[in-house]
């Protein structure tokens, strides 16, 4: 019933019981997983999880913003001979992040336009981040939207200039446990806002535990705490919450099992 899209499973937080998470998961009625890999061991591991949890934990693969100069020309096959493969439901993450700036912001534009283009040619979606880095995010993705892309601003931080943006040109936006924590005041306002028929919920595990698991590891079952707090602020059930992000997931990550 509920839907994970943003999880990063095979970070060493979980090597030791990552079983017993998905154990859990599935416990507390999640339907599916998807697993966001950022460089070549992480995308084997991802796919090796999608092998053993078949119809369950779904690969997406990109360059996060920090590691954007580790980019080379053989992105590019890489990733589109996987999508042929039909192995992965979402180009990601990829985007802009100015809060550490640990690669140069200019590496991370180039780099963010070349994955907005392969999504596009790939007819995959784009798993976007953006941290203090609104004006260009709003920027570089109306300059190389070519009528295709597709995809959804994941851990909403609650700028609701760049949320509205985003909103225009058909994006999902996803929520994590830190619109759970005290002072994100911003973020519930935007999920307020936000029509539930855009919104998608995500742990962005190991990170961003909800309040009442704060400082411990995230996991995917935690999911459950993010769709009650928007339930909560949208004065709707928790069960409607889910059942409409979980449709509008299937609807961005799995195409062609929604036209079924
Ligand atoms: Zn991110
Ligand atoms: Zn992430």
């Amino acid at each position: 019933m509920y839907i994970d899209t943003h999880a990063h499973l095979t970070f060493p937080e979980f090597e030791l019981d990552l079983p017993a998470v998905i154990e859990r998961a599935k416990a507390a009625r999640l339907e599916a997983i998807i697993n966001i890999a950022l460089d070549d061991e992480a995308v084997k591991k991802s796919l090796k999880l999608s092998t053993d949890y078949p119809g369950y934990i779904f690969t997406g693969a990109g360059l996060h913003p920090h590691e954007a100069s580790e980019w080379n020309d053989s992105t590019y096959e890489k990733f589109s001979a996987l999508a042929k493969e039909h192995k992965l439901v979402a180009i990601g993450e990829t985007g802009l992040d100015y809060h550490y700036k640990l690669s140069p912001p200019d590496q991370q534009k180039k780099v963010f336009r070349y994955f907005l283009q392969i999504a596009q040619e790939l007819d995959l979606p784009a798993v976007i981040h953006s941290r203090e880095a609104a004006r260009d995010t709003i920027n570089i993705i109306r300059e190389e939207n070519k009528g295709k892309l597709k995809g959804v601003l994941h851990c909403f931080a609650g700028d609701m200039e760049l949320g509205r943006a985003a909103l225009e040109m058909g994006l999902y936006i996803s929520f994590t446990g830190n619109i759970t924590y005290p002072k994100a005041i911003e973020i519930r306002n935007a999920a307020k806002e936000i029509p539930l028929e855009r919104i998608m919920i995500e742990t962005d595990c190991p990170f961003l535990a909800p309040q009442q698991f704060r400082g411990q590891r995230n996991e995917p079952s935690f999911v459950v705490k993010v769709a009650a707090k928007i339930a909560e602020l949208k004065g709707l059930s928790g069960e409607t919450v889910a059942i409409a992000t979980a449709e509008n997931a299937r609807r961005l990550f799995f195409p062609r099992e929604a036209r079924r």
